[in-house]
């Protein structure tokens, strides 16, 4: 008989908010994320029902993290920067209400060109959200329309300023190795983002995700040496500038890195409300994953019928535990502390130590009795890395990219 291994104490948890809303669906993405089709009046409604059903879903799932503490939020979407700041304000005011917020808790808000108004944006911070993460992919107007963006140069370049007139933590999005792009293009975008001096940038490396129309009708995107040559020109130039690269896509100035995030790759906890939202959460004895309805609709309805929003739940094996924890802890740059592996998933290390053992023979870790790291082999090769932990039968049949 297996036994259950413990949690001596719970993680840090965050709360994630999703709004399944874009102006327009782009060709490439795969969120969950749905173009408005309602205007005016249709549209306040539609916000005004989905606010009702977060207050819901965060009351329903209280008893999983009753008395715990909420270190960050993050309203991810979708563009959550498409609801009002009256709407915002009403949501935190309700997480205040129902849950204790730290002091000084990272509440980070998602937005994209388009959706940006200097007066909606200086309400964003009165209502409590002090970092912005904002989806600007590049400042080429021509690679704009190549991705199917609703925004050009100039409303990229605009919800930058309108940005830092409100906040001084911001997040710029930015997304390299797009159809049509030179070597040339990729670096002005970087050198463009950094003149703004913003705390925090993500440079994602454009993929063609299956469900996509991108993945149905491939564009023609530059080669591998190409994007190999961006990639590297973008890790320099950011360097230079003082960014430390701290997870694989992520880049932050000193102090600034995502506390959100970071929580997310130490596997820590998360309660995710919202339209197909994930949560992630610890008891004493098991770890739970969930996951939300994911049609915008059906989330609406059950709202209205005082149903459960939770359409899956499973209870995560050892296998799971030890898989995910290094899935996540390994696309950190600075790796982990060892002891943060048995705080986190309850299993002492040992139960890898053989996979541990051959990452470090093929130069894609280096560790010792208190840390363990990626090499530059390993953050190259992060799948090569993360395939040597999968669980056994997976390793047979998996084939799954974990790299976004
Ligand atoms: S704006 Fe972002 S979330 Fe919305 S469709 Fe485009 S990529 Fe997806």
């Amino acid at each position: 008989m297996s036994t259950i291994p413990k949690l001596l104490a719970l993680p840090p948890l965050s709360l994630y908010i999703h709004i399944p809303w874009c102006l327009k669906k782009c060709p490439y993405c795969d969120f969950n994320s749905h173009a408005v089709h309602s205007v005016g009046d249709e549209q306040s409604l539609l916000e005004e029902s989905y606010v009702a059903a977060l207050m819901r879903d965060l009351e329903m799932a209280l008893s999983d993290v009753w008395g715990r503490r909420i270190n960050s939020v993050f309203f991810g979407g979708g563009t959550p920067s498409l609801f009002s700041a009256s709407s915002i304000d009403r949501i935190l005011t309700a997480v205040r209400t129902l849950m204790p917020l730290e002091h000084f808790a990272e509440v980070t808000l998602e937005a994209n060109p388009g959706t940006f108004e200097a007066q909606k944006f200086a309400d964003y911070r009165l209502a409590g959200i002090n970092r912005l993460s904002i989806g600007i992919q590049s400042f080429n107007p021509d690679r704009l329309k190549a991705i199917g963006r609703v925004h050009d140069d100039q409303e990229a370049l605009r919800a930058v300023e309108i940005a830092q007139d409100n906040f001084d933590t911001i997040n710029l999005d930015l997304m390299y190795a797009l159809p049509g792009q030179t070597f040339a293009e990729a670096q002005r975008d970087i050198d463009t983002a950094c003149a703004f001096g913003v705390s925090h940038l993500s440079a994602y490396h454009l993929t063609l995700e299956s469900n996509t129309l991108f993945h149905r009708y491939p564009p023609s995107l530059p080669d591998d040496e190409q994007t190999a040559a961006m990639q590297d020109s973008i890790e320099l130039t950011l360097r230079q500038k003082g960014y430390s690269h701290y997870e694989t896509s992520a880049f932050a100035q000193p102090g600034k890195e995502s506390r959100h995030n970071l929580n997310y790759w130490l596997f820590g906890d998360y309660l995710g409300i919202g339209a197909g939202a994930h949560s992630k959460i610890s008891f004493a004895d098991k770890i739970i994953r969930q996951m939300r309805y994911k049609q915008p609709k059906e989330y609406l309805a059950r709202g209205r019928d005082g149903a459960s929003f939770t359409q899956t739940q499973q209870v995560l094996s050892n296998a799971d535990r030890s898989f995910e924890f290094m899935m996540n802890a390994l696309r950190l740059h600075n790796g982990f502390e060892t002891k943060l592996f048995q705080e986190r998933t309850g299993l002492s290390l040992n139960v890898i130590q053989s996979q541990l053992q051959e990452a470090e023979q093929r130069g894609l870790i280096v560790s010792n009795a208190f840390h363990i790291k990626p090499t530059i082999l390993g953050k190259r090769f992060l799948n090569d890395l993360l395939q040597i932990f999968l669980p056994e039968a997976d390793a047979l049949a998996s084939q799954t990219n974990y790299i976004q």
